[in-house]
């Protein structure tokens, strides 16, 4: 690398942070562009829930998806331990409930996870739960559901956290970040030579036309009096929601999922939706404060899988995270690394993710 080349990440969201610490990590001069301000207000990883949950995603998600989510549980902790600052993550399991009348839901999740398990038989194996095993696992449900089934291995982080630290290692490693600077890759003079990388999510619609934003609402409670210890998934046939422990009595609790990229405040109906879903998994909620309601659309692709694509010589765009960031980024990390260093990516073979081109 020609030593005045500066290396430009478009994006200072999920991607975009980790991208810059390992580039700099690895020699690279860089600058990073983004619309918004070091809080990320205008990113889906400021709102996610930051689950990191292979197994229970393959019930809506490809294989490629799961396998990425696998390779990434390994790396979080590794890629956690060079950030200098505390990030909570934990590895303690899914837990998957249901109303009784929901069984045959129950049922149909089931048999998508028995169809992963075929297909990736390293994964751990999903244990059935009779009641006093759900006690067992999760004292706080004692008595309130008859069954569940237990995901181990799965693992959630706290993604403000993680945020915040990658900013952190980003300033120590000398990373120029440049805010409120909405960019292009047009911005970009191509003959420079130097890489460009696009990490804008759902801001890079204007060239990737095939993005599409899907809305998710979460809410962040205050609950000391749960003692939930883990991600807990309600299943149900019009509002399935996930309970999202963090650290000192904080939940999250979510997600809608609306095919719309509107980014207007969480509506009441989805509120009293969620809400309500969590008081009948524990009606410890109901004494719970509201510490704030979020609404954020997921970047999409039109097959709802990630890709990566090719806009010339070392300028790459890498997009479609949709509701999967935080258990693939790594994953894609790894795989964008491999294009810097060698032009192409074995890994995203075996992960089965598309690399193509723009057209044109
Ligand atoms: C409600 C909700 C719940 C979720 N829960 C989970 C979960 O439990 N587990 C999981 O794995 N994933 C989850 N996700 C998905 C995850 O948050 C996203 O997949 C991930 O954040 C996408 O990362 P990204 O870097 O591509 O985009 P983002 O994180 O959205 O970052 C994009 C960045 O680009 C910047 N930008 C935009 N336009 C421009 C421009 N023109 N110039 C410069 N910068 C620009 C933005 O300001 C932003 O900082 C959830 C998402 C939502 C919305």
């Amino acid at each position: 690398m020609n030593s005045v080349e500066r290396t430009v990440v478009l994006g200072a969201g999920l991607m975009g942070r980790l991208l810059a610490c390992e580039l700099a990590r690895t020699g690279h001069a860089v600058d990073v562009y983004d619309a918004a301000t070091p809080d990320s207000p205008g990113s889906a990883a400021h709102v996610a829930a930051a689950m990191l949950a292979p197994l229970a995603e393959s019930a809506v998600t490809e294989v490629g998806v799961v396998r990425m989510g696998s390779h990434s549980l390994l790396r979080w902790p590794e890629l956690i331990g060079t950030l200098g600052q505390p990030v909570f993550f934990q590895q303690q399991g899914t837990l998957v409930l249901w109303h009784r009348q929901d069984a045959a839901e129950a049922t149909r999740f089931q048999q998508l996870l028995s169809a992963t398990a075929q297909a990736l038989p390293q994964l751990p194996a999903v244990e059935v739960l009779d009641g006093a095993g759900l006690a067992r696992l999760e004292p706080a449900l004692d008595e309130r559901f008859p069954q569940g089934l237990y995901l181990p291995g799965e693992g959630q982080l706290d993604n403000r956290e993680l945020l915040a630290a990658l900013l952190h290692r980003m300033q120590a490693l000398d990373v120029r970040v440049h805010w409120n600077s909405p960019r292009s890759p047009a911005d970009f003079d191509e003959r420079c030579g130097g890489w460009l990388f696009d990490c804008r999510g759902l801001g890079a619609r204007a060239d990737w036309t095939t993005l599409r934003g899907v809305r998710g609402e979460v809410i962040r409670i205050h609950a000391p009096e749960v003692t939930l210890t883990r991600p807990t998934r309600l299943l149900h046939p019009r509002y399935p929601i996930y309970i999202a422990p963090k650290a000192g009595g904080v939940f999250f609790i979510g997600a809608t999922e609306i095919e719309s990229d509107d980014m207007s405040p969480v509506s009441v109906r989805s509120a009293l939706e969620l809400l309500s879903a969590a008081y009948t998994v524990h009606p410890g909620f109901a004494e719970a404060r509201i510490l704030e309601l979020c609404a954020q659309c997921r970047p999409v692709l039109r097959d709802n899988l990630p890709a990566l694509r090719w806009l010339g010589p070392r300028r790459l765009q890498i997009n479609g995270l949709y509701r999967h960031g935080f258990l693939i980024a790594p994953a894609m990390l790894d795989v964008v690394m491999e294009c810097v260093s060698e032009g192409r990516s074995a890994l995203a073979d075996g992960f089965a993710l598309r690399v193509e081109s723009a057209p044109g």
